[in-house]
């Protein structure tokens, strides 16, 4: 790879020491049409990890004689007999830290450019009770303008709360942050009674979110306590959804978090006991779990289906289809998403190495040196177009070829509140 350094002139453009502005597209004053660069996302990434602050942008690379003007690191290259590619980043001009960070990440795409085959894992990325979520925040702007308030993240996926933020949405940890008689959306992962009574006496209007699958499993850890019984809820600690369905019988109901934890129960009467999942645990994790459970307690009543969600279950069968053939998955999810880790896990455990990335920026290039054929996922609160920016990105260091591998179709549809139904 060839890589050339120029002076530029933007007029806009106005760069200090240890900033660097990534090229999403390169071309002269004159240029019509410039040219898109796939791999931007990736070196914005590679950058933000050399310690650089990054923006990235159209940039035009038009000669300048003036000594405070940025400079373009640019690299065309073409990858495998693919189309040309381009890669360009400016700098300060005197910023020799930048650009040996700069040439760095160059040279860590170039280690990554070959072709390869990505194994698109389907079902992935939206499921039913995320859609909804997200189109009733979008319905109680449309309804009510900004600010919408939000307990929490109304999914477990930074680009879709950052989005809403921009659209007027205000996320909160607690209801005391929302002022008196305001409306206040529930996030999809539920709440406890306490939450709501909370809400009543605040004054505030309530638009719950949460998803009808975790209501279910909130009404039978309610059906479950009253007839008696001590409820086991197999979940992970501090997660919402946890917190909401615990607080749904706090005085009846126990948490384990793995099979270990089953060693260590105490209940008032082992011939009453039955069991509760969160809805986004590994299907083989918790079937150890239950079994251990099972062996415990001989008596141990069960769901009358299953509380791990279709969705869930969909995306780990579909993980499954396409990890045993491929030298790396790529997971696109948030880190505190329940679902999205346990498809990382759950590759891991099959032997091939993944990693979670947020976006295409958090590829580490360098991961994708031996690899040839790419698994590609996404949880079920990341957003479909994160996984269409990733298969762009890798086409920039390659000619791809993309195959998708579907377990079953999706056809869930969930009815929305009537709050915002009329819109
Ligand atoms: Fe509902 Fe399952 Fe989606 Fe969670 S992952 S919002 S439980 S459908």
């Amino acid at each position: 790879m060839q890589t050339e350094i120029q002076a530029v002139r933007t007029a806009d453009l106005s760069l200090g020491q240890g900033e660097a502005m990534v090229a999403t597209a390169v071309g002269r004053q004159d240029d019509a049409r410039p040219t898109r660069s796939r791999v931007a996302p990736l070196l914005e990434g590679a950058l933000r990890r050399r310690g650089l602050a990054v923006s990235s942008g159209p940039l035009q690379a038009v000669p300048s004689s003036k000594p405070t003007d940025p400079v373009l690191l640019a690299a065309a290259y073409t990858p495998h007999g693919a189309a040309e590619q381009t890669a360009a980043v400016a700098v300060a001009p005197d910023d020799r830290a930048a650009r040996d960070a700069v040439q760095s990440a160059l040279l860590e795409l170039e280690s990554a450019l070959r072709s390869r085959a990505v194994l698109l894992a389907s079902p992935r990325s939206f499921c039913a009770g995320v859609d909804r979520a997200i189109e009733i925040v979008e319905r109680a702007l449309a309804q009510e303008g900004a600010p919408v308030y939000v307990r929490k993240q109304i999914v477990h996926n930074v680009h879709v709360v950052q989005d809403l933020e921009r659209r007027g949405a205000v996320f909160v940890d607690e209801l005391d942050e929302v002022p008196p008689a305001a409306t206040v959306v529930f996030s999809a992962h539920g709440v406890s009674p306490e939450v709501r009574s909370a809400a009543d006496r605040r004054g505030l209007r309530v638009i719950d979110a949460t998803c009808p699958l975790v209501t279910k499993v909130h009404a039978e850890a309610r059906r479950f306590a009253g007839r008696g019984d001590t409820v086991v809820f197999i979940g992970h600690a501090g997660h919402e959804e946890t917190e909401g369905t615990l607080g749904e019988a706090s005085d009846r109901m126990v948490l384990v978090e793995n099979a270990a934890d089953v060693a260590g129960l105490r209940v008032a009467d082992p011939d009453r006991i039955s069991y509760l999942t969160q809805t986004t645990l590994a299907v083989d994790e918790t079937a150890e779990v239950i079994e251990a459970l099972k062996e415990r307690f001989p008596a141990l009543r069960a769901p009358h289906s299953e509380d791990i969600c279709y969705a869930t279950t969909n995306r780990q069968e579909a993980l499954r289809a396409v990890a045993a053939d491929s030298d790396l998955v790529l997971v696109v999810g948030s880190v505190n998403s329940s679902n999205s880790r346990r498809l990382v896990e759950l590759s891991t455990r099959q032997g091939t190495p993944a990693q979670l990335i947020d976006d295409a920026s958090e590829i580490e290039m360098h991961r994708l040196r031996e690899v040839a054929t790419v698994g590609l996922t996404a949880g079920a609160s990341a957003p479909p177009q994160l996984v269409e920016q990733v298969i762009d990105s890798l086409a920039g260091l390659g000619p791809i070829s993309v195959k998708e591998r579907q377990v079953t179709q999706e056809n869930v549809q969930f009815a929305l509140p009537r709050a915002v139904r009329a819109i």
